[in-house]
């Protein structure tokens, strides 16, 4: 079924199957797996390309780098040895009820040697150590009904609205039914140089810098986290506000999947509904005009290389990054392969599937993409056809050829040229293809083109 050529299921599908079925063998076991040697990783990496070739209709001989890029997966062997790291950093967040880290602290000792050195080469990329990874609360709360959470229930909390018409609204709303409540406003705040937190109530405020890893929304938990530790007077209700609906709502629906940070939240309003103490948290739309939250954005962004640090970071955030950089990995093997030079810089089979309209077409712009469409040129590189060379201009009769020079094709190039805004007679491959990719249009005035040229 992966091989069908003309109808069937489509390239980005398949691509999906292999890594559903064959690959997630792999993925399930990569902590065990990561121990083979680097001989069986290459075998796995066989694997993952040859069905990747499979699945993109492209022949055996393509280049895995060409592959990668197109199919955007990272290679097998990588992925493997990221889970297994991935494996260990989710244990560690979900301390102490982890299965295999009983210690904190003695978490390289647990691990076999070449595991822990490993974890301690992705920790010291990341600049951090395991203990500032946040982990479960010894006592996990999976009852969403922690405490009050305002989202959508005051008029002025709807992004839609004008900024006078909020502003005014939410001192209304506050005048009503807060009268009683110390108020608290938070913040988390993410530029290119600094990710922050920050909280103020009347009688004092705090402004700290936090791992950059960390995303927005687990700045903002962290900015509620702390106002709770630093902000909170006692015996007195308490209103936080924060203009992260995400995180909010998050807590709202608190369960044992929840991340870690909303978790320890969770356990920090309980430890205050314990003491009698009532916390209730209010969403304020951004920068709409409310005072409390323009004030609270202000400190986060005040925020310099001297502010004091905090350590925590979330595992969730350095999950993604670990594979954001992966997946980096097979976009600069590319940039600095001579692939870049031959056919310039192509998206991903998953951005093309959304143009073309069938297998067919997957395979075919596949095939333009990495240059191995069949043509007399190509198969007489494997003794395959008596001839190499175009009979009628006598050049190697390869898919540029036909494509760029071929006098054959002559007037047909014209119309194509015209229609895909190509001014210039004389372009190379690369800038052919950049004009066939920048749109859906483009695209498919191409592929219906292509019959023309005699090569579908
Ligand atoms: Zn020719």
């Amino acid at each position: 079924m992966l091989g069908y050529k003309r109808n069937g299921p489509r390239t980005k599908h398949l691509i999906t199957i292999t890594n559903n079925s064959i690959l997630s063998l792999f993925f399930y076991s990569s902590p065990i797996i990561n121990k083979f040697s680097d001989t069986h990783l290459k075998a796995c990496n066989v694997i993952q390309t040859t069905a990747l070739r499979i699945a993109l209709g492209v022949p055996i001989w393509t280049p895995n780098v060409i592959l990668l890029k197109l199919a955007g997966q990272e290679i097998l062997s990588g992925k493997i040895k990221r889970l297994a790291m991935q494996f260990f950093i989710k244990q560690i967040a979900t301390q102490p009820f982890s299965a295999i880290f009983h210690t904190p602290g003695r978490i390289y000792s647990q691990l076999v040697e070449k595991d822990a050195e490993s974890l301690r080469i992705t920790f010291r990329n990341l600049s951090c150590i395991p203990d500032h990874i946040i982990s479960l609360p010894i006592f996990p709360h999976s009852n969403p009904n922690i405490c009050e959470i305002f989202l959508k229930d005051f008029y002025f909390q709807n992004k839609e609205l004008p900024s006078s018409l909020i502003s005014s609204d939410f001192i209304e709303c506050i005048q009503r039914f807060f009268t009683n409540h110390f108020i608290i406003a938070t913040d988390g705040s993410k530029s290119h140089c600094h990710t922050s937190i920050a909280g103020f109530s009347c009688l004092q405020q705090f402004c700290y810098r936090i791992h950059p890893l960390n995303s927005v929304f687990t700045a903002e938990v962290l900015a509620i986290c702390q106002a709770l530790d630093e902000l909170v007077i006692p015996e007195t209700d308490i209103l936080i506000l924060s203009d992260s609906f995400s995180a909010l709502s998050s807590l709202k629906n608190l369960s044992f999947h929840s991340p870690k940070v909303i978790q320890r939240l969770a356990a920090k309003i309980r430890i205050r509904k314990n003491l009698h103490q009532k916390i209730a948290l209010l969403w304020v739309p951004g920068h709409s005009g409310v005072s409390w939250n323009e004030k609270a954005d202000f400190i986060a962004k005040r925020v310099s290389d001297f502010s004091p640090y905090i350590d925590w970071i979330a595992s969730e955030d350095i999950l993604s990054h670990l594979k954001k950089q992966s997946l980096q990995i097979t976009e600069e093997n590319y940039h600095k392969s001579k692939y870049k030079l031959l056919i310039g810089n192509i998206p991903d089979i998953l951005t093309l599937s959304k143009w073309t309209g069938n297998r067919v077409q997957d395979r075919l712009i596949a095939r333009i993409i990495s240059k191995t469409i069949t043509t007399p040129g190509l198969l007489s590189r494997f003794n395959l056809h008596p001839d190499p060379l175009c009979r009628v201009c006598n050049e190697i009769n390869d898919i540029s050829h036909i494509l760029l020079r071929c006098q054959k094709y002559a007037s047909v190039r014209v119309i194509l040229w015209r229609k895909l805004n190509i001014v210039s007679a004389n372009i190379t491959y690369d800038v052919l293809l950049s004009h066939v990719l920048v749109n859906k249009n483009h695209l498919l005035i191409f592929v219906q083109t292509l019959k023309y040229f005699d090569i579908v």
